[in-house]
Protein backbone atom coordinates (compact mmCIF):
# COMPACT_ATOMS: atom_id res chain seq x y z
CA UNK A 1 0.00 0.00 0.00
CA UNK A 2 1.79 3.25 -0.83
CA UNK A 3 1.58 6.31 1.69
CA UNK A 4 -1.01 8.16 1.00
CA UNK A 5 -3.94 5.06 0.89
CA UNK A 6 -2.34 3.80 4.14
CA UNK A 7 -3.10 7.13 5.41
CA UNK A 8 -6.18 7.05 4.10
CA UNK A 9 -6.89 3.78 5.48
CA UNK A 10 -5.66 5.15 8.62
CA UNK A 11 -7.77 8.05 9.06
CA UNK A 12 -11.17 5.58 8.39
CA UNK A 13 -10.04 3.17 11.05
CA UNK A 14 -9.34 6.39 13.27
CA UNK A 15 -12.76 7.56 12.64
CA UNK A 16 -14.88 4.43 12.45
CA UNK A 17 -14.93 4.10 16.52
CA UNK A 18 -17.45 6.70 17.31
CA UNK A 19 -20.07 5.62 14.43
CA UNK A 20 -20.57 2.94 16.65
CA UNK A 21 -20.82 4.63 19.73
CA UNK A 22 -23.48 7.17 18.78
CA UNK A 23 -25.12 4.54 17.32
CA UNK A 24 -25.45 3.00 20.62
CA UNK A 25 -26.70 5.93 21.96
CA UNK A 26 -30.05 6.16 22.91
CA UNK A 27 -32.24 8.99 21.96
CA UNK A 28 -33.51 10.46 24.76
CA UNK A 29 -34.74 13.29 24.97
CA UNK A 30 -32.75 16.04 27.36
CA UNK A 31 -33.07 13.64 30.16
CA UNK A 32 -31.70 15.07 33.70
CA UNK A 33 -28.87 13.05 34.49
CA UNK A 34 -28.18 12.08 37.91
CA UNK A 35 -25.00 14.36 38.81
CA UNK A 36 -21.79 12.16 40.57
CA UNK A 37 -20.24 15.31 42.10
CA UNK A 38 -22.82 17.38 42.89
CA UNK A 39 -20.78 20.28 43.55
CA UNK A 40 -18.59 20.07 40.82
CA UNK A 41 -21.12 18.85 37.89
CA UNK A 42 -23.97 19.87 36.37
CA UNK A 43 -25.54 18.75 32.53
CA UNK A 44 -26.30 20.88 29.79
CA UNK A 45 -28.07 19.70 27.11
CA UNK A 46 -27.04 16.16 26.54
CA UNK A 47 -23.45 17.00 27.21
CA UNK A 48 -21.75 16.99 30.43
CA UNK A 49 -20.04 19.67 32.37
CA UNK A 50 -17.91 19.67 35.11
CA UNK A 51 -16.60 23.44 36.79
CA UNK A 52 -12.87 23.82 38.40
CA UNK A 53 -12.04 26.95 40.96
CA UNK A 54 -8.83 28.17 39.54
CA UNK A 55 -6.65 30.90 41.39
CA UNK A 56 -8.67 33.49 38.34
CA UNK A 57 -12.21 32.16 38.68
CA UNK A 58 -14.07 29.14 37.22
CA UNK A 59 -12.76 26.52 33.94
CA UNK A 60 -16.02 25.41 32.52
CA UNK A 61 -15.28 21.79 30.98
CA UNK A 62 -18.13 20.36 28.15
CA UNK A 63 -17.67 16.44 27.45
CA UNK A 64 -18.51 16.63 24.29
CA UNK A 65 -17.16 13.12 23.27
CA UNK A 66 -14.11 10.97 21.64
CA UNK A 67 -11.58 13.51 21.62
CA UNK A 68 -13.37 16.74 21.78
CA UNK A 69 -13.68 19.10 24.81
CA UNK A 70 -15.09 22.53 24.68
CA UNK A 71 -13.56 24.81 27.82
CA UNK A 72 -14.71 28.40 28.96
CA UNK A 73 -12.35 30.55 31.03
CA UNK A 74 -12.95 34.48 31.86
CA UNK A 75 -15.36 34.78 29.23
CA UNK A 76 -13.45 32.92 26.76
CA UNK A 77 -14.44 29.75 24.60
CA UNK A 78 -11.75 27.13 23.51
CA UNK A 79 -12.50 24.32 21.27
CA UNK A 80 -9.88 21.03 21.29
CA UNK A 81 -10.30 19.23 18.23
CA UNK A 82 -14.12 20.08 17.46
CA UNK A 83 -15.78 16.76 15.62
CA UNK A 84 -19.20 16.97 14.05
CA UNK A 85 -20.03 13.87 14.71
CA UNK A 86 -20.41 14.08 18.03
CA UNK A 87 -21.65 17.36 18.73
CA UNK A 88 -24.23 19.60 17.21
CA UNK A 89 -21.55 23.15 16.85
CA UNK A 90 -24.55 24.98 15.31
CA UNK A 91 -26.03 25.02 18.61
CA UNK A 92 -22.45 25.08 20.37
CA UNK A 93 -20.21 28.49 21.29
CA UNK A 94 -18.25 29.73 18.88
CA UNK A 95 -14.68 29.72 19.57
CA UNK A 96 -11.96 31.98 20.74
CA UNK A 97 -9.17 30.02 20.54
CA UNK A 98 -9.18 26.26 18.72
CA UNK A 99 -6.67 23.55 19.06
CA UNK A 100 -6.00 20.59 16.63
CA UNK A 101 -4.02 18.02 18.04
CA UNK A 102 -2.84 16.05 14.57
CA UNK A 103 -4.91 15.93 10.93
CA UNK A 104 -6.71 12.84 11.44
CA UNK A 105 -10.43 12.55 10.27
CA UNK A 106 -11.55 12.72 13.83
CA UNK A 107 -8.99 15.41 15.35
CA UNK A 108 -9.16 17.70 11.77
CA UNK A 109 -12.57 18.07 11.04
CA UNK A 110 -12.74 21.03 8.37
CA UNK A 111 -16.92 21.19 8.71
CA UNK A 112 -16.66 21.47 12.29
CA UNK A 113 -13.76 23.75 12.05
CA UNK A 114 -16.07 26.17 9.83
CA UNK A 115 -18.69 26.24 12.18
CA UNK A 116 -16.71 26.71 15.55
CA UNK A 117 -14.72 29.62 13.72
CA UNK A 118 -15.52 33.40 13.94
CA UNK A 119 -14.23 36.55 12.89
CA UNK A 120 -10.72 36.75 15.11
CA UNK A 121 -10.65 33.38 16.06
CA UNK A 122 -7.03 31.81 17.05
CA UNK A 123 -6.54 28.09 15.72
CA UNK A 124 -3.05 26.72 16.57
CA UNK A 125 -2.62 23.75 15.14
CA UNK A 126 0.14 20.31 14.65
CA UNK A 127 2.69 19.96 12.49
CA UNK A 128 0.90 17.46 10.56
CA UNK A 129 -1.91 20.23 10.34
CA UNK A 130 0.45 22.55 8.16
CA UNK A 131 -0.94 23.68 4.88
CA UNK A 132 -4.67 21.98 5.62
CA UNK A 133 -5.40 24.94 7.82
CA UNK A 134 -6.24 28.36 6.28
CA UNK A 135 -5.52 30.82 9.01
CA UNK A 136 -3.51 29.04 11.27
CA UNK A 137 -0.64 29.18 13.22
CA UNK A 138 1.27 25.99 13.63
CA UNK A 139 2.77 25.05 16.75
CA UNK A 140 6.16 22.16 16.55
CA UNK A 141 6.09 19.93 19.33
CA UNK A 142 7.84 21.84 22.51
CA UNK A 143 6.91 25.63 21.59
CA UNK A 144 4.45 28.04 23.48
CA UNK A 145 2.31 30.25 22.89
CA UNK A 146 0.41 33.04 24.88
CA UNK A 147 -3.82 33.47 24.01
CA UNK A 148 -5.32 35.48 25.92
CA UNK A 149 -3.38 35.32 28.30
CA UNK A 150 -3.31 31.61 28.87
CA UNK A 151 -0.18 29.99 28.16
CA UNK A 152 -0.39 27.09 25.60
CA UNK A 153 2.73 24.18 25.61
CA UNK A 154 2.60 22.03 22.75
CA UNK A 155 3.71 18.67 24.12
CA UNK A 156 4.63 15.60 21.81
CA UNK A 157 2.00 12.98 21.43
CA UNK A 158 3.09 10.14 19.05
CA UNK A 159 3.33 6.12 19.22
CA UNK A 160 6.51 4.38 20.56
CA UNK A 161 8.21 3.43 17.48
CA UNK A 162 8.02 -0.12 17.48
CA UNK A 163 11.21 -2.44 16.73
CA UNK A 164 9.67 -4.26 14.14
CA UNK A 165 10.13 -0.83 11.92
CA UNK A 166 6.30 -0.49 11.60
CA UNK A 167 5.27 2.92 10.96
CA UNK A 168 3.13 3.94 14.31
CA UNK A 169 -0.54 5.40 13.63
CA UNK A 170 0.86 8.77 15.11
CA UNK A 171 4.61 9.14 13.95
CA UNK A 172 6.89 11.75 16.35
CA UNK A 173 6.63 15.16 15.79
CA UNK A 174 3.22 14.89 13.94
CA UNK A 175 0.88 15.45 16.55
CA UNK A 176 0.51 17.57 19.54
CA UNK A 177 -0.79 17.33 23.00
CA UNK A 178 -1.68 20.60 24.88
CA UNK A 179 -1.01 22.03 28.24
CA UNK A 180 -3.00 25.41 29.12
CA UNK A 181 -2.63 27.12 31.94
CA UNK A 182 -5.42 28.80 33.71
CA UNK A 183 -4.37 30.84 36.89
CA UNK A 184 -2.66 28.45 38.81
CA UNK A 185 -4.38 25.25 37.08
CA UNK A 186 -2.74 23.25 34.24
CA UNK A 187 -4.92 21.43 31.70
CA UNK A 188 -3.39 18.79 29.75
CA UNK A 189 -5.06 17.25 26.63
CA UNK A 190 -2.77 14.30 25.65
CA UNK A 191 -4.29 14.37 21.72
CA UNK A 192 -3.73 10.56 20.43
CA UNK A 193 -0.31 9.20 22.27
CA UNK A 194 1.08 6.78 24.09
CA UNK A 195 2.57 7.11 27.74
CA UNK A 196 5.96 8.74 26.15
CA UNK A 197 8.99 9.76 28.58
CA UNK A 198 7.69 13.23 27.74
CA UNK A 199 4.70 12.78 29.00
CA UNK A 200 5.39 11.32 32.12
CA UNK A 201 7.97 14.38 33.00
CA UNK A 202 5.32 16.82 33.05
CA UNK A 203 4.64 18.65 36.46
CA UNK A 204 2.02 19.78 38.23
CA UNK A 205 -0.57 18.89 35.92
CA UNK A 206 -4.16 19.10 37.74
CA UNK A 207 -6.29 17.92 35.13
CA UNK A 208 -5.16 15.47 32.50
CA UNK A 209 -7.18 14.29 29.50
CA UNK A 210 -5.60 10.70 28.30
CA UNK A 211 -6.33 8.76 25.57
CA UNK A 212 -7.62 5.07 26.07
CA UNK A 213 -7.98 2.97 22.88
CA UNK A 214 -5.93 0.39 21.10
CA UNK A 215 -4.06 -0.22 19.00
CA UNK A 216 -4.25 3.72 18.28
CA UNK A 217 -2.89 4.79 21.88
CA UNK A 218 -3.23 3.13 24.98
CA UNK A 219 -4.33 0.48 26.88
CA UNK A 220 -5.83 1.24 30.69
CA UNK A 221 -2.32 -0.23 31.73
CA UNK A 222 -0.33 2.23 29.80
CA UNK A 223 -2.98 5.30 30.75
CA UNK A 224 -2.22 4.05 34.35
CA UNK A 225 1.19 3.69 34.47
CA UNK A 226 1.36 7.45 32.87
CA UNK A 227 -0.67 8.82 35.85
CA UNK A 228 1.31 7.54 38.25
CA UNK A 229 4.63 9.09 36.65
CA UNK A 230 3.03 12.26 36.20
CA UNK A 231 0.20 12.38 39.38
CA UNK A 232 -2.63 14.69 37.82
CA UNK A 233 -5.05 15.35 40.64
CA UNK A 234 -7.59 14.95 38.49
CA UNK A 235 -7.65 12.50 35.35
CA UNK A 236 -10.24 11.98 32.79
CA UNK A 237 -9.19 9.17 29.93
CA UNK A 238 -11.01 10.20 26.93
CA UNK A 239 -11.09 9.03 23.38
CA UNK A 240 -11.76 5.64 24.78
CA UNK A 241 -13.96 3.64 22.33
CA UNK A 242 -15.37 0.42 23.76
CA UNK A 243 -12.37 0.04 26.24
CA UNK A 244 -13.75 -0.99 29.60
CA UNK A 245 -13.16 2.45 31.96
CA UNK A 246 -13.85 0.01 34.86
CA UNK A 247 -10.30 -1.62 34.30
CA UNK A 248 -8.33 2.35 34.72
CA UNK A 249 -10.90 2.50 37.55
CA UNK A 250 -9.69 -0.80 39.03
CA UNK A 251 -5.55 0.01 38.62
CA UNK A 252 -5.76 3.49 40.10
CA UNK A 253 -7.95 2.31 42.78
CA UNK A 254 -5.08 2.51 45.64
CA UNK A 255 -3.64 5.68 43.98
CA UNK A 256 -4.65 8.28 46.82
CA UNK A 257 -4.35 11.64 45.03
CA UNK A 258 -5.44 11.01 41.89
CA UNK A 259 -8.99 11.61 41.19
CA UNK A 260 -9.83 9.12 37.85
CA UNK A 261 -13.71 10.81 36.89
CA UNK A 262 -15.30 8.96 33.89
CA UNK A 263 -16.93 10.96 31.48
CA UNK A 264 -19.08 10.09 28.30
CA UNK A 265 -15.80 10.35 26.15
CA UNK A 266 -15.86 7.12 23.83
ZN1 LIG B 1 -5.27 9.83 15.43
Amino acid sequence: MNRFLRLVALSVVCASTPVLAQEQEPQKPQEPQKPQQPQEQKTESKHEVDVHKTSSGDLEITFLGHGTVMLKFEGKVIHVDPYSRVADYATLPKADLVLITHDHADHLDAGALGQVRKEGTTVLVAESCKGKVENATVMKNGETNTVFGILIEAVPAYNIAKENGAQPFHPKGAGNGYVLTFGDTRVYVAGDTENTPEMKALKNIKIAFLPMNLPYTMAPEMVADAAKAFRPAILYPYHYGNTDTAKLLELMKDEPGIDVRIRKMQ
